[in-house]
């Protein structure tokens, strides 16, 4: 008889769970957040910006303590804090002076906002290929994708690691192109001494409740770019309706929105902060155990860090050489999940592959923008056209969600062992 404790074989063929409890939920929120929240509720001022030429145009005490807070932290001349990051990246792209049209080449390994937010202003989404390494944009494919209605680069810093922006804002200044990064996973992560997300054009960070520090919704912009940050706060803030008392002569994109933060948000925002280097730090700990823990098992490829690079490890990727290894990355996933592994998800996103480009459909029915004359050149989003990212999300992709749980030194342990274990019997999962 096999006893619990010398049955070695793996949960997916009843042998016992190696991980048989549930980790705890990650929550980066507490006491100094909830004293901040309570002072602004009491004070009575939920908000303070007005959308007419005014001095609260740029809001009240909480929003700019927390925006010259980010300032300095991030070591930039401007922080503008907006609702989401998704607010933020569309108005970073009607900043930059896009045209109907224009078109912005992006990474379709993201989450589907970086693009939308092109389309938001009727510009078109071009998609180049990943590196394989860091899963950010690869300079080859945005170089080959550049074409004489690219006005714009949007790099995604995704899961935690910087793009390769030496080389980014080498192609942009050759072919006179703005650059964008969305830094929505990467607040923290380090790029040749500098923090990602500031070494574009204008940049910035989510806030939503699923990233490493969190306002429940919120995002960052950061440029230091003058002109840039005042175009981004106009946006923000119903630009048409302040610009002529302004006396702005350029209305390029001056269609505002609210994309305003309320002050609730910015104080917990302030709190927030302080704690981002000790969060990352946290995640980064965690990271280096796993990645020594999981090596030498053969076909597994832990997470790659370039030179002059820190990850801040919003997602911990790992690759599967399901060639190599023989076996698909559904059935490695479904031993790890029966072992207990909570969190640990294969695929990632194919933006080009979504319903919305796939069939060209965006405002209203007739295919706007694509359709109209605005846009100048037949676009292709077949599947095909990113061959990396696109073989990494049908494949050999999975990702660990760093910031969905508070991992203690056992659960990693255990993380390590349920690998370990499934690896040694990976012939058991041919069948
Ligand atoms: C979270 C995220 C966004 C959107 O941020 P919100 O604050 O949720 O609007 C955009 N891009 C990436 C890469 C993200 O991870």
């Amino acid at each position: 008889m096999t006893t619990k404790l010398n049955d070695t074989r793996l949960a997916l063929f009843g042998g016992p769970k190696t991980i048989d409890r549930p980790f705890k939920r990650y929550n980066p929120i507490g006491r100094e957040e909830v004293e901040a929240a309570k002072q602004v509720v009491e004070s009575g001022v939920l908000s303070q910006f007005i959308g007419a030429w005014d001095p609260d145009f740029y809001g009240g005490p909480k929003v700019k303590e927390f925006e010259r807070k980010c300032e300095n932290y991030f070591g930039v001349k401007h922080a503008i804090t907006v609702n989401s990051w998704t607010s933020g990246l569309i108005a970073a792209v009607g900043a930059i002076g896009i045209e109907p049209g224009d078109e912005v080449i992006v990474t379709p390994f993201t989450m589907c906002a970086s693009a939308t937010a092109i389309l938001h202003w009727n510009a078109i989404p071009v998609f180049a290929d990943i590196d394989p390494d860091t899963f950010c944009l690869d300079p080859k494919s945005v170089e080959a994708n550049v074409t004489p209605f690219t006005k714009a680069i949007m790099a995604v810093d995704i899961f935690g690691h910087s793009a390769n922006m030496d080389a980014l804002m080498e192609i942009a200044r050759k072919h006179k192109l703005k650059v964008i990064t969305d830094t929505a996973q990467a607040p923290g992560a380090m790029y040749k001494g500098r923090f990602a997300g500031t070494l574009s054009h204008v940049g910035g960070f989510s806030l939503n409740y699923h990233k490493h520090i969190h306002t429940g919704e919120g995002g960052i912009l950061v440029t230091d770019d003058d002109e840039l940050a005042e175009r981004l706060r106009l946006i923000r803030n119903h630009a048409e309706a302040v610009v002529g008392d302004m006396d702005l002569a350029n209305l390029t994109n001056m269609i505002g929105y609210n994309f305003r933060l309320g002050e609730i948000e910015c104080a917990i925002g302030i709190a927030q902060l302080d704690k981002l280097a000790e969060l990352v730090t946290g995640r980064q700990k965690i990271a280096q155990r796993l990645t020594v823990g999981l090596a030498g098992l053969k076909g597994l490829k832990t997470p790659t860090i370039e030179e002059g690079c820190t990850h801040s490890y919003y997602v911990y990727p790992l690759v599967f050489d399901v060639k190599k290894l023989g076996i698909s990355r559904t059935r490695i996933l479904e031993a790890l999940q029966a072992e207990g592994l909570q969190g640990l998800a294969g695929g990632y996103v194919n933006v080009h592959l979504l319903p919305m480009y796939q069939r060209k459909i965006a405002y209203g029915t007739h295919g706007f923008p694509w359709s109209s004359d605005v846009c100048r050149r037949e676009v292709n989003y077949a599947k095909g056209i990113c061959p990396v990212a696109e073989e990494l999300h049908d494949q050999t992709f999975a990702g660990f969600p760093m910031c969905l749980h508070e991992l203690t030194d056992d659960d990693v342990a255990l993380i390590i062992a349920a690998f370990r274990k499934v690896w040694a019997q990976l012939d058991s999962l041919h069948a």
